[in-house]
């Protein structure tokens, strides 16, 4: 999970060409829906700044059940 994560942000590749550098990482637990790490980069190129949303999933079981993908949000 948190090595598709950095691998995620690895692969992703800012306006400029330039790859993003993790500046930090927070969790926000929502109660009944799991957490959600945040992760802040910042473009090695440019500077700008893009925030990346991994969803992490309350219990291994629903994923299954459910045969939920675990969407992940990435915002400029
Ligand atoms: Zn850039």
């Amino acid at each position: 999970m948190v090595a598709d994560m950095y691998y995620t942000i690895g692969e992703s590749q800012c306006q400029c060409g330039a790859t993003f550098r993790i500046e930090r990482e927070f969790l926000v637990h929502n109660p009944g829906q799991g957490s959600v790490d945040i992760v802040r980069t910042r473009c090695v190129g440019c500077g700008e700044t893009k925030t990346f949303y991994f969803q992490i999933p309350y219990v291994v079981d629903d994923w299954e059940k459910e045969g939920v993908r675990v969407p992940i949000y990435v915002k400029a």
